[in-house]
């Protein structure tokens, strides 16, 4: 698989470029600082009455309402929730789009589950860092990059890939390494690992052990630390040295209790779960559900996300990682800023 890095992209094609990032939200914030420290000219586009105008004013960007940074850039950035594009995108994108200009996403969904159907006379492409904006902006101002990956689905002007890659290698990805895809192959990808793997089972799998340790008497604390607290200074290992590494620094104990539990509890049931997601991912029935809900005003969304919140090992770990001001000094999230 050809993996692209900085040498051998020219960042002249996005710096020839008027470029508006829309949304400043998690990867707006990102792409937009990272897009003006690199020496692109770039706008935010926003509502008026966005709380998020007065951040990227603060970080010295310059904001315009969305339709106006639309009809302005030559390359426009989606960064709004993928729930609220395809509105977004008739109402004050669409009329903006001038034959030439490049339409560009960082996830794939609304393009792949037709949600927003772009003219054929423009370029449409991706350019989808592998990691949270907040990381992307951090990683950046380190000297480092998060990988990227692009895909093209429009290149009416034939330069479609050209420009994604020069975007790609401006927000820092390149340092990392940037993997051309497809839109369909992205959005698949995507939402899979972030449903079995990144956000949904790795966070049930840390709650569920919490539970059975508090269930059986152990003090919330101890089974916060174990259960979800170290989880990152194991994931730190894998991500320096491979699953290998890990084993390497924790105890014989730890290793041999991972080779016969650890097939225990990812058995074969979850496994078959696993599979039946991607299933209902690629036949667009997950879409289909998301969307309906969006529609319905995310009443089951809302009700979700206030239950996990009032779960008992928030509460534990919030008096924890007050005991370890360290963690707040080196925060990759300040909400007041994005
Ligand atoms: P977000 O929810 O963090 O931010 C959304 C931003 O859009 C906010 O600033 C909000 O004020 C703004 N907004 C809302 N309505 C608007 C409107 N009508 N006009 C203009 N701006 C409006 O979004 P996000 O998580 O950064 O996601 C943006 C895109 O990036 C999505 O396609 C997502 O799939 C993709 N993506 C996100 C991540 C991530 O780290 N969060 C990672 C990879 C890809
Ligand atoms: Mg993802």
């Amino acid at each position: 698989m050809k993996v692209y890095y900085e040498q051998e992209i020219d960042q002249k094609w996005i710096r020839l470029k008027k470029v508006a990032v829309i949304g400043y939200g998690s990867q707006g914030f990102a792409h937009s600082n990272n897009l003006r420290d690199s020496g692109v000219e770039v706008a935010v586009g926003l509502r008026k009455d966005s709380k998020s105008v007065r951040k990227a004013e603060e970080a010295e960007l310059t904001v315009m309402e969305t339709a106006k940074a639309a009809e302005w850039a030559d390359v426009i950035m989606m960064l709004v929730p993928d729930h609220l594009q395809a509105e977004i995108f008739k109402k004050d994108i669409a009329p903006g789009l001038r034959a030439g200009k490049t339409l560009m996403f960082a996830h794939g969904f609304n393009i792949h589950f037709k949600q927003v159907i772009p003219p054929e006379n423009i370029d449409v492409s991706m350019v989808a860092p592998k990691g949270p904006g907040h990381t992307v902006r951090r990683q950046y101002e380190l000297g480092y990059g998060v990988p990227c990956l692009i895909a093209i689905a429009g290149d009416s002007s034939g330069k479609a890939r050209q420009t994604a890659l020069a975007y790609a290698a401006a927000i820092g990805g390149a340092k990392a390494g940037v993997i051309e895809t497809s839109f369909k192959e992205e959005t698949e990808t995507d939402l899979f690992g972030e449903q079995a793997v990144l956000c949904g089972g790795i966070t049930h799998l840390m709650q569920t052990g919490f539970e059975i340790l508090v269930e059986a008497g152990y003090a919330p604390e101890m089974a916060y630390f174990e259960c979800i607290h170290e989880m990152k200074l194991i994931v730190d290992l894998i991500y320096e040295g491979g699953m290998s590494l890990m084993r390497y620094s924790v105890s014989d104990t730890a290793e041999y209790g991972d080779y016969v539990s650890g097939p225990r509890v990812i058995g074969s049931q979850v496994k078959d779960e696993m599979k039946q997601l991607l299933k209902e991912i690629q036949d667009g029935s997950f879409a289909r559900k998301w969307i309906e809900e969006n529609k319905k005003g995310r009443e089951r969304f809302l009700e979700m996300r206030k239950k996990m919140a009032d779960h008992q090992l928030e509460k534990v770990g919030e008096k924890l990682r007050a005991l370890m001001p360290w963690i707040a000094k080196n925060r990759l999230v300040d909400r007041k800023k994005s």
